[in-house]
């Protein structure tokens, strides 16, 4: 079976939204193996490596707007 990683949907994802103030990603912090990274505020996050992520669905959890699945 192929291995589950996390897929960010570019369009339901609104870093202004989760934090209009700093516009940081909640999911980012999420990410125990600091996977996920903002290349700046109000950026849509990356996901740095799928061969690394172990599909945990801890950034899918943080995100309140549904913008992560794992796949
Ligand atoms: S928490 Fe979710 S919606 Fe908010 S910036 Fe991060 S991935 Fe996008
Ligand atoms: S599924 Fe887990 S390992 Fe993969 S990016 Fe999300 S929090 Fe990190």
């Amino acid at each position: 079976m192929p291995k589950k990683s996390a897929c960010i949907n570019f369009d339901l994802c609104s870093p202004h939204v989760c934090d209009n103030i700093n516009g940081n990603c909640i999911a980012v912090g999420a990410c125990k193996k600091k996977l996920l990274e903002q290349e700046d505020p109000f950026e849509i996050p990356n996901l740095l490596s799928g061969s690394l992520c172990h599909g945990c669905a801890a950034c899918q959890n943080a995100c309140p707007l549904h913008a992560i699945t794992i796949v």
